[in-house]
Parts: C-alpha cells; structure tokens; sequence
C-alpha cells in the first residue's frame, strides 16, 4: 500500500496544475447563457488530427477550433465501447458508476441525472442526432432530450466493391456523414430558430467505425489511408454542421471528443472492443467558444469532464453533474485514469479488462497482467510484470481499491434491455 500511495503522490504531482481560462464563469456577467453544442466522433484515433500532430491528416475544421480553443493533449475515455462512453459523457459518472458498461445490454436508468436534463430544466431547448443503432432512444440516453433522431431511415451508400455485400449489415444501423449533417439541419429546424431560448444540440459522427468505406474521391488521395479519409469527411462535415448551427444558434461554446479510439494494428487487433491500449482509450478533445481562451492543455482530462464543464458555462452547478468529471474552467489534479471494456467477459468470458494508469506506467488485467512504462515503451510491447513485481502488484492494489469504491454507488445500476 506505500508503494502504491508513493505512486500516486509522485503522478500528482507531476500532473498538478490549473486549468484555467475555459468560458466565461457564466451567465452572471452575460446577458443569456450561451449556446452549447457537443459534437462526438466515433472510433477516432487523437493521433490522426492535425491538431496533434499528424502532417497528413485532412482536418482543418478540428484543427481551427483546436487553435482557437483549449485543446486537451492528454485526454482519456473511462471505456473503450460506444455506449457506456457516451453514457459517462452526458451524466459526468464514469461507466462504473452509472452502471451502462456495454453495448446492447444496458440501458442508463432514469434515477440517473444528466446534462440534458439539467439544461432543459435550466429553459435550454435540447435535441441530439445520433449516428449508430448503439445510442438508440431504448438506451436511456434520450433523457432530457425534447428532440432525439435516432431513426436511422436513409440508404446506407456503400463505395467499394469489397463492402457489397459486408456493407448491407450496416444499412439501417449507421449514418454516413452527410446524412448526420442533414438529421442535424432538421434538428436545429426543432430547437426553434434561435427565438431567444438557449439551446443544447449533440450530434454524433460515425464514420470513422468500421467499415472503412470512404466515399470518392476520398479513396484516392495520395498518402491518405482509408480509416484516416474517412475522419477528413467527418471534419468537413462537422466543419459545415457548426456553421449551420451558428447561423441559427448566434455563437455557440463547442465541444468536440471521441468516444474512443481504435486500433489499426496495434497488439494485432483492428478495432476497440478487447483491448484497451493507448490508441484506444486516449482521444482528442477540444473546447472552442465565447469567453474560451486560446491554450494548449497537458493535465490529464477524462471524457467525464465534460458534463460538469457544459454545465458550468449554462451557469449550472457543475458538482449537480457526476462524482467523476471536474469543471475543466477552473480544473483540478487528475490522478486517476480507469478504463474498462466488458467485451472479453461476453466474447470469452471471465473477468473484464480494466486499465490504470499513472503518469508513466499502465497496468492492465485482462485478467492476464500487463504493466508498461509508457515513457520507455509508448507503443506497450514490453510487459513488465515479471520483471517489476512489485510495482505490478502496488498497481493491482490501487485498481482493486478504486473500483471498490466506485461500481454502483448510483441509485440505480443500469437495468439490462432486450437487444
Ligand atoms: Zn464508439
């Protein structure tokens, strides 16, 4: 237990800092609160945006609000699958807590308080337009939503040949980017024109999941692989989205995260299911906006941050929004990054894979152990736990402890539902 508190003191105080300077402290010294917007984009890796660093990423909508915006360079998601992170998204709850920990077989209880419904409560008209039959109504997360187009209706294009017939699984279960932009269209239609009434608008992007299938002539620009091409039409998209949403909407706070990553090859895996590696669980996050200052940000942010962060620029309270995220305006040390993802147990069954992380190493027990030193060995090849007992076991320790203190302390554990 000292050498796992010795841990933990030594990765707080190597991540201690401020955030500061995020939108104005509210609405005391605003006439109205603003506007919000939170675009999610599915399955997309931080390391294939401009914004950090890729030469040969097509982003420049991501990236120009990254300029103009806080931008988090060490941003995490607390589980690797679609509806669990976008559950601890709208609540501010990691998906220990709230209890939605996979895919298809929870639904978030209605005991559960979320962003939406603590903004429309504030008079905020809210509408979200999902994507992917993942985050369907039936999910639990339209609560507090006046408006939520989960009716996936439109024809699913498919472009190469390869996905004829592989691509008619997804018909019905996943909008192609410009089909999200038009839904949102429709959706700012609902939210009323901008008559005054503040707004909170979700739009969620998906391409970037499999099937790789970008459209022409996207297929054919040099040195851009397919997963990466798809994300260029996803930010031309989104890029197009807020302008829409700002010429009906005046001046919007926006943020723009990931619900996780993927693997394109790393421990031979194609995908974000089974493993919870650094392409996987790390994610690019940026806040952009009135009263947002212009900063690069190194102190570790979890996606559920920003629920409390969303809330406190409508003038909420942003403690009323989950025991796990912080107000990213005035920070706080993260000392803590969990991850989890419960496919295995389903796939394999046993236990799930759960991550812990410090500044420098990462355990990981999938129940095998794994521990990498993430400054030696960024690309986790190198597991050390036989040759770092000690160190594997303090980690072990640390995990155990946090999840005992946090599985299902809500009210209500998420209530499995017929897929
Ligand atoms: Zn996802």
């Amino acid at each position: 237990m000292r050498a796992a508190r010795a841990l933990a003191v030594m990765f707080a105080g190597a991540i201690l800092g401020v955030v500061t300077g995020a939108c104005s402290p509210g609405p005391s010294d605003r006439d109205e609160p603003p506007s919000l917007v939170l675009v999610t984009l599915d399955t997309t890796r931080w390391d294939r945006l401009g914004a950090y660093g890729d030469v040969r990423a097509r982003t420049p909508f991501f990236d120009r609000l990254a300029r103009n915006g806080m931008q988090f360079r060490n941003a995490y998601v607390d589980a690797s699958t679609t509806l669990p992170s976008h559950a601890t998204m709208l609540t501010g709850e990691i998906s220990l807590r709230h209890g939605v920990r996979l895919n298809g077989q929870f639904a978030l209880p209605d005991a559960a308080v979320t962003l939406p419904e603590r903004l429309r409560d504030a008079g905020y008209a809210t509408a979200a337009v999902l994507s992917s039959a993942a985050l369907a109504a039936r999910y639990g997360l339209d609560q507090g939503f006046d408006h939520y187009d989960d009716a996936i209706t439109e024809d699913y294009p498919v472009f190469h040949e390869r996905w004829w017939i592989r691509g008619r699984r997804v018909q019905g279960n996943q909008r192609r980017a410009w089909q999200t932009r038009a839904a949102a269209r429709r959706a700012l239609g609902a939210l009323g024109g901008g008559e005054g009434e503040p707004a909170f608008l979700w739009i969620h992007f998906v391409d970037a999941h499999q099937p790789v299938d970008p459209p022409p002539p996207w297929d054919r620009v040099p040195d851009l692989p397919g997963y990466d091409a798809e994300i260029a039409v996803v930010d031309r998209e989104m890029g197009w989205t807020l302008r829409d949403a700002e010429s009906v909407l005046g001046e919007c706070v926006v943020a723009v995260l990931a619900d996780h990553g993927e693997n394109l090859g790393e421990h031979r895996d194609e995908g974000h299911a089974l493993f919870l590696t650094e392409p996987v669980i790390r994610i690019p996050f940026v806040l952009n906006g009135p009263g947002v200052s212009a900063e690069i940000v190194e102190v570790p942010v979890r996606n559920a941050d920003i629920a409390p962060t969303l809330a406190a620029c409508a003038g909420l309270p942003p403690e009323e929004l989950g025991a796990d995220g912080v107000d990213l305006r005035t920070g706080g040390v993260r000392d803590i990054i969990f991850a989890e993802t419960r496919v295995p147990t389903v796939t394999f069954g046993g236990a799930a894979t759960q991550a812990f992380r410090t500044d420098r190493y990462k355990y990981v027990r999938s129940p095998r152990e794994e521990l990498y030193d993430l400054e030696t060995d960024p690309q986790e090849r190198i597991n050390l736990v036989a040759a770092e007992p000690e160190r594997a076991a303090a980690l072990r320790e640390e995990l155990e402890s946090y999840v005992r203190a946090t599985e299902h302390r809500t009210a209500a554990a998420a209530a499995p539902v017929a897929p």
